[in-house]
């Protein structure tokens, strides 16, 4: 199916269901409202000379807005190019000129971005770009006001709709061209594996610019008749959580951080979260004893782990609502229907027994068209068999279920001896006097590199020294392993979709104390 045409059957199936609710405005849509919406913004995007194949921006934090145009844009067949609301000028131009985009849907301002005036600073070295729509401007009403119905050219559902740039973790961040079947089927069988149908409320406060938020949120609950709450413009503890108990929402997204700042609010045993039973948590590793908290504590007994990547639509492992709580919470589940996963040497390319550590790589429907305009890129993510190297370490358990190792970029190398960060974070969470921790290796003389604890302490005023860490570890974890060095810090460097930048804190402290 199109994109376009699964949300036709959608309409036409709960017509009078809510599709979309967002919690700032308290504007709320059926789905048929929705997809008058859609068509009418379709319209308007045809008469102003987009025709399908050319780029269409969006730079914009969430709103309904946004949904709008990942349905009108997917419609008419035109190509939408996700834009990270934190980029700045330099960054926005580059994607413009990349992506070669014509026509621009941007936010008009967000605390202190002013995309209005960035926009003006940068239009000059954009000539492909002709024209800016402003969301909650008189520019929308007057392009809206532009249209006329017509009928939709037909699409092929392998045709490019989307490019979705990676986080940039771990370096600069990449366009993954994307097609209907890519995107349209993962948010589906994400769906299906969480059961979703037309009584589940989502709430998304992840970023829609990401995968996380336009396939496993957007995505998968049109193609199951269920509704998606925003619940701010962007990610908001408290007001997330008003927002579950407000609309009784059934499932709640984030990635662990943001579930760790819900957990750890002052008030967070006075929201009523009884309405919730499931949820997603992916992005970054999921660690268990957040995991726990999240079963016990915010009543999302069934809440599902997924792993995956931009390029790959993004889901290919996934937890399921019957899997045992250990399954839950210690690995990122099966493989989802319709998708390979094979676990390789890296150095290689044979295939590792099970239980035994290997670069993990995923082949299928989900796997990209291309990095966009980069084909000496695509060709070092996906081989001649079409097998994507996801660039991540992973164990595969002779019952299928995949456990996450880490990054091959963020492995530890000390004295010859290699450490996954990942080990250390989760049995330094069980530290009474730590919030968050990140584990990274930075350099050393004589081990080449040593291990460095950044920690978040629960109390500001009582962190924990280097000798509390080395006194928990010692005799629990080999003594490579212990951390050598401690930073305190109050906040990590993060991308927008969430997660930690180890490359930067690398970076910040690779000089000795
Ligand atoms: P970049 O490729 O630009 O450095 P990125 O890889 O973070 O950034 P995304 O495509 O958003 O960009 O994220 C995919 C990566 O996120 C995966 O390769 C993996 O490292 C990590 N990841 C996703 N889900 C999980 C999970 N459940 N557990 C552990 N890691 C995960
Ligand atoms: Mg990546």
């Amino acid at each position: 199916d199109t994109i376009g045409a699964n949300l036709d059957r959608a309409v036409a199936t709960w017509p009078d269901r809510e599709v979309l609710v967002d919690v700032a405005s308290g504007r709320r849509w059926t789905y048929r409202a929705f997809a008058a919406d859609v068509d009418e913004l379709a319209y308007a995007l045809l008469a102003s000379g987009i025709a399908k194949g050319d780029r269409v921006g969006i730079w914009a934090i969430n709103c309904p807005e946004w949904v709008l145009v990942q349905y009108a844009t997917a419609r008419i067949g035109a190509i939408m190019v996700n834009i990270n609301p934190a980029y700045r000028t330099h960054e926005v131009e580059y994607v413009l000129n990349q992506a070669g985009i014509s026509l621009l849907f941007a936010s008009l301002s967000h605390k202190s971005s002013d995309y209005r005036a960035m926009i003006e600073q940068v239009r000059g070295r954009c000539p492909k770009l002709r024209e800016t729509v402003f969301i909650g401007d008189p520019s929308w009403e007057a392009l809206i006001a532009r249209g006329t119905p017509a009928p939709f050219e037909d699409l092929s559902c392998d045709d490019p709709i989307n490019i979705q740039y990676t986080s940039g973790t771990t370096g600069f961040p990449k366009g993954a061209t994307l097609s209907h079947h890519n995107i349209l089927n993962n948010g589906y069988f994400v769906g299906e594996s969480i059961a979703y149908d037309e009584r589940d409320r989502i709430c998304v406060p992840v970023p829609f610019y990401h995968c996380f938020g336009m396939v496993m949120g957007n995505l998968a609950a049109t193609s199951h008749g269920a509704c998606i709450v925003i619940p701010a413009p962007s990610f908001d503890p408290t007001a997330t959580l008003q927002a579950v108990q407000q609309e009784r929402c059934t499932s709640l997204y984030g990635v662990p951080t943001m579930f760790i700042a819900e957990l750890n609010l002052p008030d967070f045993a006075s929201y009523d979260l009884s309405s919730l039973r499931t949820g997603i948590m992916a992005g970054s590793p999921c660690p268990v004893e957040v995991m726990k908290r999240v079963v016990a504590e915010m009543h999302m007994a069934e809440v599902s782990i997924c792993y995956g990547m931009t390029e790959t639509s993004p889901v290919s492992l996934q937890t399921r609502r019957d899997d045992d709580l250990e399954h839950r919470t210690g690995t990122v589940g099966r493989v989802l229907p319709h998708i390979e996963v094979k676990i390789v040497d890296p150095a290689t390319g044979v295939t590792r027994p099970r239980g035994t550590a290997g670069e993990l790589c995923t082949r299928g429907y989900s796997v990209m068209l291309g990095y966009w305009n980069e084909p000496e890129r695509t060709a070092e993510a996906i081989d001649a068999g079409r097998w994507m190297h996801t660039g991540d370490l992973a164990t595969m358990r002779d019952d299928g279920y995949v456990e996450i190792v880490g990054r091959i970029k963020d492995m530890i190398i000390r004295g010859g001896e290699n450490i996954y960060p990942r080990e250390i974070e989760e049995f330094l969470y069980g530290h009474p006097k730590i919030a968050d921790v990140q584990v990274v290796g930075v350099p050393h003389e004589r081990y080449g590199e040593e291990v460095l604890a950044c920690v978040i302490p629960r109390d500001a005023a009582d962190p924990p020294t280097l000798e509390d860490l080395r006194a928990f570890c010692d005799g629990q974890l080999a003594h490579y392993k212990i951390p050598s060095r401690l930073r305190t810090l109050d906040a990590f460097p993060m991308t927008v979709s969430g997660k930690v930048r180890k490359v930067e804190l690398r970076e910040r402290y690779a000089a000795a104390d």
